[in-house]
């Protein structure tokens, strides 16, 4: 990482070894800070209103060691020194597996030992240094465009024949657009100011008639061609934005968990709405105004050139003028722009985060704070703006006056090659009629190439999720299960959500056909790991898992998902009807189908209880019904899909005891003829389980029958020890 350069204006002595950027600061609020360390020093640096600031600055050699900590959402790194400990810096989730890393390289680095870093997650862009988006590897610097462009035009394959109608029209109505200027010559020359013996009143009146006619129409025809290039130009874009929405959306539901998890669901909307937004603009007006522009340029040039080259010539002199201003413009513009963008995608963050935890915030009453920090995020949103804007008025103001000095050239030679007469007054007035619309697409090219660029960018990060292939792939021979018996094998099963850091380790258990087994251990054992594994959400690091002996990898996902049902942790609900939530795993279900699973869920007493029964409408996520009613929901989902593997997870977990023995008679009913694998906090709630399998740190502590396990004293004994402990608590609490 020696090629990361600090931050302009911050000195750092020599080369940066290691550089990680957080995304909270201290007070644990969202912001940005970056760990460093160049020169044998470590340094904490601190962003504030674009510029990077020493926080804190500590010698490697003071330090004996370095702790990692795992907070609540995140993590904090702590330096252990003579003087005591000192806390580096914190970081939420999203950043952990970058700070677990670097603290396993500074932890080398502290004991002598020469180590180079490799960070698992480049934030910044490996060409240029700039740091990169959120969940993107690319970089808008140092894109090769013209790849993309390419792509981009290949979804124009199905449309040609539309496409080839569109270029035909831009090029006709750009082409009559040169047209008036050149009238204007005869206009001049033959009827109003003739050189020489002028013609006869009448013929000039009719000439003059027929001159205006012509302009008439050619402007006419030009409104139509426009509006029907306009009409198909925002058909045709259209048409393109929606395929690729559409083969996106289509390409994010098949995408593994792995994907979402590493990133935030924030960003991965942005990228279906704002890309496909930002793409749409580019199909729709842009790429047609760069196709004007240039076509324009390089009519008005020719015409130019054609009717007197030396005056032509003139016109250039601002140029290189102009070339050079845009240049050292677009240099400052650039970089408030992206400030600009990344300020605003903060300012989003923060909105996003406070109304999702609104309820939080209120709860501990941290209104003026948040208010605050909005303003913070807002204010210095507005700051950027009005910078970008100032130098968009400085380079506008500017431009234009250079553009007028070669039009005032073109008046004084053109004037005095009239006056000799050596050119026509028409052939002049003509020319800087060209003149006056030649600066315009010049002018107009400058910031819709800057505009292009970024829409490329956009093109190239949808593009970059199109091109993600999902983890999970179903092989090519993948073998068909119609039915199911119902038999899980693992075998030294490894897993880790980030391969450094294992959460399963060796894990080896069977379960036989129409077993019940309990699955128990503290928070974070793994259990609900150990189900998204049978599920093949994701695939194990080692080892293997079977089903009816086969490998979980050789089946057909799809049988193996229709076969397998799940009420989960935490139950989602879609917007719509209760029934209708029921029925999603088997949307053609009658409503007798319906209510029968919702009897056997020990749900259908308090769904005939709503004003609307089964017509109910729930919110996303579930408002407006109780944990337990959730839960109850979710169980008749699974039982409406008759699943012969059915996963349990904490499915009585949220709710209180009269429900749970509802919720724990549907279970009864329900685990009958299929293979069931249990969660559950309360360890009372597994006490029909054939067989319990406890968890310990991601390893198999015990397995055994209920009473066995008890008797054995062994780890089980002490859950249910320290739970009974927990209910004695909440006995003294109520
Ligand atoms: P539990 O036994 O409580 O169900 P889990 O299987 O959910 O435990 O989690 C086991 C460990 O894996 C925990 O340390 C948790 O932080 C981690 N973990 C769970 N889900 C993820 C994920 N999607 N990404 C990264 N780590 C995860
Ligand atoms: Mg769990």
């Amino acid at each position: 990482m020696g090629r990361l350069r600090p931050p302009e204006g911050m000195e750092l002595p020599g080369p940066v070894r290691l550089w990680v950027e957080s995304d909270l600061l201290p007070d644990g609020s969202f912001g940005r800070e970056y760990l460093a360390v160049a020169g044998g020093r470590l340094f904490v640096l601190s962003e504030r209103e674009g510029k990077a600031e020493k926080r804190l600055e500590l010698s490697l050699e003071a330090i004996r060691s370095i702790e990692f900590e795992r907070v609540f959402g995140g993590g904090v790194l702590r330096a252990e020194t003579e003087e005591g400990s000192i806390e580096l810096i914190r970081f939420t989730n999203l950043k952990l597996p970058a700070f677990a890393e670097a603290a396993k390289i500074l932890e080398g680095w502290v004991k002598g030992e020469e180590i180079e870093p490799e960070l698992p997650e480049e934030r910044r862009c490996p060409r240029c240094g700039l740091p990169l988006e959120e969940g993107t590897k690319v970089c808008p610097a140092c894109l090769p465009k013209s790849r993309t462009l390419i792509r981009l035009i290949s979804y124009l394959r199905p449309y040609w024949k539309q496409a080839l109608c569109l270029s035909t029209l831009t090029f006709l109505t750009t082409a009559l657009g040169l047209l008036p200027p050149y009238l204007n010559k005869p206009l001049m020359d033959v009827v109003l100011a003739p050189k020489g013996v002028p013609r006869p009143l009448d013929e000039r009146l009719k000439l003059l008639g027929l001159l205006v006619l012509v302009l008439l129409a050619s402007r006419a025809l030009m409104s139509a061609l426009g509006a029907a290039q306009g009409w198909l130009s925002a058909w045709l874009g259209n048409r393109i934005t929606h395929d690729i929405r559409c083969q996106l959306y289509q390409h994010l539901q098949f995408l593994s968990l792995g994907f979402f998890d590493k990133r935030q669901i924030g960003t991965v909307i942005s990228r279906v709405n704002q890309d496909t937004g930002r793409l749409h603009e580019f199909l729709v007006w842009g790429s047609q105004d760069l196709a004007i522009n240039l076509l324009l340029i390089v009519g008005i040039g020719v015409m130019l050139f054609v009717m007197n080259w030396k005056l032509a010539l003139l016109v250039l002199v601002p140029a290189p003028a102009v070339a050079v201003v845009s240049r050292l413009f677009w240099r400052r513009v650039r970089v408030y722009i992206r400030r600009f963008f990344h300020r605003w995608s903060r300012l989003n963050a923060v909105l996003s985060e406070s109304l999702r935890g609104i309820k939080v915030i209120k709860a501990f009453g941290q209104e003026a704070r948040e208010i605050d920090r909005f303003k913070g995020s807002s204010g210095e949103l507005a700051v950027t703006s009005v910078k970008a804007e100032r130098a968009w008025a400085f380079m506008f103001s500017g431009m234009s006056f250079l553009i007028t000095l070669g039009t005032m050239l073109v008046w004084l030679a053109g004037g005095r090659k009239v006056l000799f007469g050596e050119m026509s007054l028409g052939t002049l007035m003509a020319f800087l009629m060209y003149v006056g619309m030649f600066y315009r697409p010049v002018e107009a090219m400058s910031w819709l190439i800057n505009f292009c660029s970024r829409s490329l960018t956009a093109a190239e990060r949808v593009f970059e999720i199109l091109d993600t292939r999902p983890e999970i792939q179903e092989a090519e021979d993948a073998i068909p299960m119609p039915r199911i018996e119902g038999e899980i094998e693992f075998r030294n099963v490894s897993f880790g959500y980030d391969k450094h850091k294992p959460v399963l380790k060796d894990v080896s258990f069977k379960v036989k056909p129409g077993e019940m087994v309990g699955l128990v251990g503290h928070s974070g054992a793994g259990k609900t790991t150990t189900v998204n594994l049978i599920c093949r959400f994701y695939d194990p690091d080692e080892g293997e898992i079977l089903i009816d002996g086969v490998p979980l990898r050789k089946i057909r996902i799809e049988d193996l998902r229709r076969q397998i049902g799940i009420v989960p942790q935490d139950t989602f609900l879609f917007t719509g009807t209760i029934a209708e939530n029921i029925a999603y795993a088997k949307p053609g279900a009658t409503r007798e189908e319906i209510i029968r699973a919702a009897k056997i869920a020990n749900a259908h007493e308090f769904i005939i209880k709503k004003p609307d029964g089964y017509e109910t409408v729930v919110g996303e996520g579930g408002e407006g019904l109780s944990a337990g009613e959730r839960q109850r929901i979710a169980i008749a989902r699974a039982i409406l899909a008759d699943p012969r593997i059915l996963i349990l997870d904490e499915a009585t977990s949220q709710v209180g005891v009269e429900t749970e023995r509802k919720i724990q008679e549907a279970i009864e009913r329900l685990v009958k003829g299929r293979t069931t694998i249990a969660i559950a906090h309360r360890l009372s709630t597994l006490r029909n389980a054939d067989r319990l399998i406890v968890l310990k740190e991601g390893r198999i502590a015990e397995v055994g029958t209920h009473d066995e396990l008890l008797r054995r004293r062994g780890e089980f004994h002490r859950l249910v020890k320290a739970y009974r402990e927990i209910s004695k608590i909440r006995a003294v609490e109520r």
